[in-house]
């Protein structure tokens, strides 16, 4: 089976030297099994990404001698695709509209006091899972702000156990519910980071996910979304950040050099694939 890696930034800032490690990372697993690697732009938020930093990261990418396929898929180009499989689990029951704001939502967990809590902060506490048919109904006839959220617990008794394949960790029993009941989609927005990122990689063809070990977290909730939506489940490869010489990683907001300032100030593209991790082999 040939092997098909990617590339997904969010065109949200700048690249940096933790986006060219990921890279280079994905396009050298394609590399080292004679596989294909792809560049999909993950431009969902209207108010975050920018079209003019899909350019940039493209000609960065491109500086750093870094080669993909064409088309490159933007995920804001495809959300019909997206609404289709909402539109799956909707129909399935999986999938509930919540009206809470994020201050009632941490006004429940206070009150709960020993909330669950997951890897990315306290889950959500379920306050419209119960939501009775009329009461949901009518808060949508009233135009009220709702994000539509899994239920995870009935999706995972749909499913029964699940298991995915992680190349640095081995197999992992799929625990999706350390997440809660994550939001899939909202009012305005038919897609969201999980459901986007998950249907992509289907609908590309993508047997090799790589990326950080910070949506190690995700995979749990994409595996089941897999199950759900009766999509090919990939093997995936998350790989360390990177990190400075203090061992702090070098996230997009802790004011990492992009890879244009390194370049303006002069540094090889050689050099700065040094610095993201992938130092030239001695000849
Ligand atoms: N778009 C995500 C990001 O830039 C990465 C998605 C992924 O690799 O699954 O953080």
């Amino acid at each position: 089976m040939t092997v098909v890696t990617r590339f997904a930034p969010s065109p949200t800032g700048h690249l940096h030297l933790g986006h060219a490690h990921s890279a280079l990372f994905g396009r050298h697993a394609a590399v080292a099994a004679r596989g294909r690697f792809l560049l999909r732009i993950e431009d969902i938020d209207p108010t975050r990404c920018r079209p003019a930093f899909v350019d940039d990261l493209m000609e960065d990418l491109a500086w750093l001698g870094l080669t993909w396929e064409t088309p490159v898929r933007r995920q804001s180009e495809h959300l019909a695709d997206h609404r289709a499989a909402l539109a799956r689990l909707e129909d399935g029951g999986l999938v509930y509209p919540c009206f809470c704001t994020r201050k009632e939502i941490a006004a429940e967990v206070a009150r709960a006091g020993h909330a669950p809590h997951g890897p990315d902060g306290p889950l959500y506490p379920g306050t419209c899972r119960a939501l009775p048919a009329s009461r949901r109904q009518a808060r949508r006839a009233a135009g009220d702000p709702f994000a539509l959220r899994l239920d995870v617990t009935r999706a995972l008794e749909r499913t029964g156990p699940l298991r995915w394949y992680d190349r640095a960790r081995g197999w992992q029993e799929a625990t999706p519910q350390i997440l809660g009941d994550v939001v899939l989609a909202r009012k305005e927005t038919p897609t969201s980071y999980h459901l986007a990122v998950t249907v992509d990689d289907a609908l590309q063809g993508v047997t090799l996910v790589t990326r950080g070990e910070d949506l190690f977290f995700a995979s749990h909730l994409h595996r089941l979304l897999q199950a759900l939506l009766d999509l090919p489940v990939p093997a995936w490869h998350h790989h360390p950040l990177l990190t400075d010489e203090r061992g702090e990683r070098l996230a997009k907001r802790a004011g990492a050099p992009s890879l244009r300032a390194l370049r303006a100030a002069g540094r090889t593209p050689a050099e700065v694939r040094g610095l993201a991790g992938f130092p030239e082999r001695a000849a």
